[in-house]
């Protein structure tokens, strides 16, 4: 067996710069939810995190991949450092970190922890889905469970005795949620009885927990077509006695296994419900309103699936980086001396260039990811109204860009991560090309990119008349005005003219979006995501240059010079290079071309 990677995965540096110098998050301390805390329980929070992703979860990446779950005798096998990995994890504290306190949490604030699950991601990503499937879904039954539904199900989760799963998708319904057919019956007692299937089931069976509590969408006898019709349910794998411990199995069983090309740590599963009519389920709030409650803790999970690609794109670039430093080949174009020693390959500037686009991927979609995170965090604890619903606004607008965005250009840095190592990147005794199996998937779940296209066209650049796409633009023309330094004036300038452009397009074709033009009308929606993509991460990158032109200017750098330099020298390269896509995109874009529709599907 190849052995396990103990190099770094993410850079701590990039972490606290991210937070600390770009989104400033040590002054949310002064904000009553967060009042609690200071800095110094934040760098420990970090510094924790670091520890236990580095000595429980990066240390079995690789053994989970080999040794994919099985099932046996109705049982579902994982490696046991799984288990010692979620113990870690809730031993130190982070199941519950996130909580109120009167839930037994910390309210620590969301981008601080979303930094800290970062380790996790790019330690072991498949490890990372429990804890993050068990946060997700107790978040959805704290707001809007019942007294008792918190006490049986959401307490023992935040204690890490339960772990949670989302199910949502069908063996025929993925996209089209319309489209389920899990039936609910309600009973004399007040509870439903489920029945139906359930597939691509993340951690739908496992031993590794006291009881599984599953989020199922289901429908109610009588409910209305669509997804007007869909109600939201909690279905544990044993139900739980009045004296809150796990009993009688629940008629819940999982008929298969998905064997997948990578993120094969996570168990994922066929699961059936009501295979004997009697499997008990409880209706959470009212009825109907499932995809409501679901979509309501969607934005901050999709927060974690985009900081998740990045942190498999951040683990291949620290990987590649530290490859081209060590491997030596050929010599460099000017040198004519065959007897001169060959060179380590970063010099090379072809290898240069494919980390140069790896940093602007990668560290343009963390400081995305955080600064989503942060939106949150404002949306929570900003004194100012105006402010929280600002902040939602913007974060509804992002969250599209924010889940897709890393997954598509993350995955591309992979594919350069294993290029970088040549041949060696192509065998599985480098973890490369792992990672690049692992990202694979994060195009497709969560809503395929093709769907956030269309909710991104669609829907967010249209809501409340054009609001939210009016905020974005406020807020890009905010940091450009503030970034008057001549050293960073090329961005400035190119920003403001790239998106007076983007903005000048979509005013031209959003009247299109019309009733029976709704096809032409989305029939570039991935051209446009991309293009709105990499203008927000060239924002992303003005940002940061402006933090680490403050710092270098303010002649105090030390140590830190490289790794600032570092910063201006990927912005440029991303604004130089990365932006003149936008002229591939546009105008496909602002032609409403209908090359696509236009093909007859019975000539492809
Ligand atoms: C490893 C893994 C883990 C998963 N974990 C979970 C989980 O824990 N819980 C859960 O509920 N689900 C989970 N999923 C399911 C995942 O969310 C779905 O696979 C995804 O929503 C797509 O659904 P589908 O596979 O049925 O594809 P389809 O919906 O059939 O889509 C196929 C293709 O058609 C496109 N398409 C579909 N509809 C449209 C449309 N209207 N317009 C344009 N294009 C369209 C899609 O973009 C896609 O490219 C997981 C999936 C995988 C692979």
């Amino acid at each position: 067996m190849a052995s396990e990677n103990t190099g770094k995965t993410l850079s701590r540096q990039d972490v606290d710069f991210n937070l600390f110098d770009v989104l400033d998050i040590g002054a949310l301390t002064q904000r009553s939810l967060y009042a609690e805390h200071d800095q110094e329980i934040f760098g420990a929070v970090l510094d924790t995190a670091e520890s236990i992703a580095a000595s429980h979860f990066q240390t079995f990446y690789r053994k989970s991949d080999i040794e994919e779950p099985q099932l046996n005798n109705g049982q579902v096998e994982t490696p046991p450092e799984l288990a010692a990995a979620i113990a870690a994890f809730t031993e130190a504290g982070f199941m519950a970190a996130h909580a109120p306190p009167e839930d037994g949490g910390q309210q620590l604030p969301v981008s601080l922890l979303q930094a800290a699950y970062s380790f996790f991601q790019a330690a072991n990503i498949g490890a990372s889905i429990y804890y993050f499937l068990t946060v997700s879904s107790g978040n959805v039954i704290r707001a809007f469970g019942n007294a008792e539904q918190k006490a049986r199900f959401l307490q023992p989760m935040l204690e890490g005795r339960f772990l949670g799963t989302m199910c949502l998708s069908e063996p025929q319904a993925g996209s089209g949620l319309a489209d389920i057919r899990t039936r609910a019956t309600p009973q004399p007692d007040g509870s439903y009885r489920l029945k139906g299937n359930k597939m691509w089931i993340s951690a739908g069976d496992h031993e590794i927990s006291e009881n599984i509590v599953h989020l199922v969408l289901a429908r109610i006898e009588g409910a209305p077509a669509g997804v007007k019709g869909i109600s939201l349910f909690i279905v544990p794998k044993y139900l739980v006695g009045a004296d809150g411990k796990p009993g009688k199995r629940n008629d819940v069983r999982v008929m298969g296994l998905n064997h997948k090309m990578g993120y094969r740590g996570a168990v994922n599963s066929l699961l059936s419900f009501g295979e004997s009519d009697d499997c008990t389920a409880y209706l959470i709030g009212e009825p109907h309103r499932g995809l409501d409650y679901m979509f309501v803790m969607m934005n901050e999970a999709r927060i974690s699936v985009g900081l998740g690609a990045t942190m498999l794109g951040y683990a291949g670039y620290m990987h590649s980086l530290e490859y081209a430093k060590q491997r030596v080949q050929g010599r460099l174009p000017d040198n004519k001396d065959p007897t001169a020693p060959p060179v380590p390959i970063i010099q090379h500037g072809d290898v240069r260039r494919m980390l140069l686009v790896q940093k602007c991927y990668v560290e343009g979609a963390l400081a995305l990811g955080l600064y989503a995170a942060h939106l949150v965090d404002e949306e929570r604890s900003a004194p100012d109204a105006a402010i929280r619903d600002e902040s939602s606004l913007l974060l509804e607008m992002l969250t599209p860009i924010v889940k897709s965005w890393p997954s598509e250009y993350c995955l591309e840095a992979n594919k350069l991560a294993i290029q970088v190592l040549g041949g060696y990147g192509y065998t599985r005794d480098f973890p490369v090309e792992q990672y690049y199996r692992d990202n694979r998937l994060n195009l497709i779940h969560e809503g395929t990119n093709g769907i956030q296209a269309i909710d991104f066209v669609g829907r967010k650049i249209r809501m409340r008349d054009g609001a939210g796409l009016a905020l974005l633009a406020d807020r890009i023309g905010q940091d450009i005005r503030k970034a008057t330094a001549p050293a960073l004036a090329e961005f400035a300038t190119q920003l403001r003219v790239d998106l007076d452009r983007v903005l000048a397009t979509t005013k031209d074709i959003i009247g299109n979006a019309k009733p029976g033009q709704m096809g032409r009308y989305l029939a570039n929606a991935s051209s446009c995501l991309d293009m709105y993509g990499h203008l927000v991460i060239a924002w992303m990158w003005l940002r940061q240059a402006m933090a680490a032109h403050k710092r270098l200017d303010a002649g105090n750098a030390g140590a830190a010079e490289a790794f600032l330099q570092g910063k201006l020298a990927a912005c440029r390269f991303f604004y130089r290079h990365e932006m003149k896509r936008l002229d591939h995109w546009l105008p496909i874009v602002a032609a409403q071309d209908a090359t696509v529709l236009e093909t007859n599907p019975d000539w492809l």
